[in-house]
């Protein structure tokens, strides 16, 4: 597989910074790894500072050539490179299940995904509106004008390694800002192989730079540059809240997408059979790393059972294993420590009543497959419910009334996405508008598209992406006042 990716141009394994692709300034490296085997796919630099500084000169000195070309200019790039995206989606499909695990069919969604908001915002780059405001003296004439930030720092995680970029850097690029990414270290080939594309796309250099290695060193320089205008994250919580502070020191415009503790919340006049698709859906996806995963799923004690039992045999029926294998839903989490935290949270709720009805152990494939696990007689107390579980556990809870679900759901710091399966409108308008969450999907179990806004309430973060409300926050209003003569 490594060998068809370095025929096509695809495996890169230098960082990126202007028109130059470089190693770290003082040769170390770190190791890409397939989760699925253990072994090494590719070493990539180990970057710092010096490096980042560099990057963040390069995209400056870029800014002010491609925030000065038309919008249709841009457009036209951006479009060219979501054609490459699309022509090339089966190595990049194959790229992110080798680093990330993912299914390959999940994958290759993900391209299909992570592409979309390339071609959205290469429309949208031509949509950059401004107003013109009625004075308050007769020989004033007031406009407002939309202008990028100006250079962004793009930090991202792994469990999307291709669209948690492109979510960020269509918009961006779009607007006429550039960029210096700086990828999950688990997941940089990915990253690479798409700012690949982006130059072939005819992108100029220095509008993309990555570069990878020393997470907390690229963030501090990221952080301290005042030619850095804003900083766009997706990831954990505490990284975002630490981002967010060290903003403060230039005032940077900053976005986040944090954790979630998606509940599902299945009423007793659900349909079964959709419900149990929403939640395996909205639970198993990525082997529950995504930030929109059913953390809790809250049935009422009417359904409970019978919800419980056809669940359990579907997710009985998933298959867990190496994700280039045909037919494998679930792969393998992302490391050692994503297990060790299921474990934990598993045992913490067995100790506190909770029964394990599948599942519940690691995988007898060894490395870090887990099987897919549904707990049951959970309760809200309980870590796996307080916490991001990012993994295949699926806990259930049992409720009385539509009002102790909302009050459950609620009962949490985060607030990304959640949930509600039921036949009758007047309760989905009610709960749906209860939920203090960013995004709620209603009888379905997948919520997110390119072209609706994608961000959360509370804790879970700040800023939207995707959709029309996208381009704000890379965008600055710039009034000029005019004195007409
Ligand atoms: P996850 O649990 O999903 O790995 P993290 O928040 O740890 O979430 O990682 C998300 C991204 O943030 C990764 O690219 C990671 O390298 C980066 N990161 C982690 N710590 C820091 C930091 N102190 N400053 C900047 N980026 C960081």
């Amino acid at each position: 597989a490594a060998a068809r990716l370095r025929e096509s141009g695809l495996l890169r394994t230098q960082g990126l910074i202007g028109s130059k692709w470089a190693e770290s300034y003082d040769g170390k490296s770190i190791k890409v790894h397939n989760p699925a085997t253990g072994g090494v796919i590719a070493s990539v630099p180990c970057m710092g500072a010096k490096e980042t500084s560099d990057a963040i000169s390069s995209a400056h000195e870029a800014f002010y050539t491609w925030s000065k070309l038309t919008s249709s200019e841009r457009s036209k790039c951006l479009r060219k490179w979501y054609d490459l995206l699309i022509s090339h989606k089966e190595d990049l499909g194959l790229l992110i299940t080798l680093e990330q695990g993912k299914p390959l069919k999940e994958a290759l969604g993900e391209v299909a995904y992570g592409a979309s908001f390339i071609e959205f915002y290469s429309e949208e780059a031509r949509r950059v509106y401004g107003d013109i405001i009625p004075p308050t003296l007769g020989d004033r004439r007031l406009l407002v004008l939309k202008q990028p930030v100006g250079v962004v720092g793009a930090i991202t995680p792994w469990n999307f390694p291709l669209a948690m970029i492109t979510r960020k850097v269509g918009p961006a690029l779009a607007c006429g800002c550039t960029v210096v990414i700086k990828p999950s270290e688990l997941t940089p080939l990915t990253a690479l192989a798409t700012a690949e594309l982006a130059l072939q796309a005819g992108i100029p250099p220095g509008v993309i730079n990555v570069v990878m290695g020393n997470a907390s060193d690229i963030g501090d320089t990221l952080l301290a540059s005042p030619q850095v205008r804003k900083i766009t994250f997706t990831g954990s919580t505490a990284v975002g809240k630490k981002l967010m502070a060290g903003a403060a020191g230039t005032v940077k415009k900053v976005s986040l997408e944090l954790g979630g503790n998606a509940p599902c919340i299945v009423f007793d006049d659900a349909e079964l059979d959709v419900a149990v698709r929403g939640c395996l859906a909205a639970k198993f996806r990525n082997s529950g790393q995504t930030c929109v995963c059913a953390n809790r799923i809250l049935v009422q004690e009417g359904i409970y059972e019978k919800f419980a039992h056809v669940f359990v045999n579907a997710v009985e029926k998933l298959q867990v294993g190496n994700g280039l294998v045909d037919g494998v839903a679930q792969g393998p989490l992302i490391n050692q420590a994503a297990v060790e935290k299921v474990e934990s949270l598993i045992q913490d709720a067995i100790s506190k009543g909770a029964k394990v009805t599948l599942g519940g152990k690691k995988h007898n494939l060894g490395m870090t497959f887990f099987e897919p696990t549904v707990l049951t007689d959970v309760n809200n107390n309980m870590r796996i419910s307080r916490e991001e579980a990012f993994g295949p556990v699926a806990p259930l809870l049992r409720f009385k009334t539509e009002e102790e679900a909302i009050k459950i759901a609620n009962d949490t710091n985060a607030g990304l996405a959640a949930y509600v399966f039921t036949t009758n409108i007047s309760c989905s308008w009610r709960v749906m508008e209860a939920l203090e969450y960013g995004l709620v999907g209603v009888n379905e179990g997948v919520i997110s598209t390119e072209v609706a806004p994608f961000g959360g309430v509370k804790q879970s973060g700040l800023g939207r992406e995707g959709s029309k409300y996208g381009m704000d926050e890379y965008l600055e209003v710039f009034q000029p006042l005019l004195l007409q003569a």
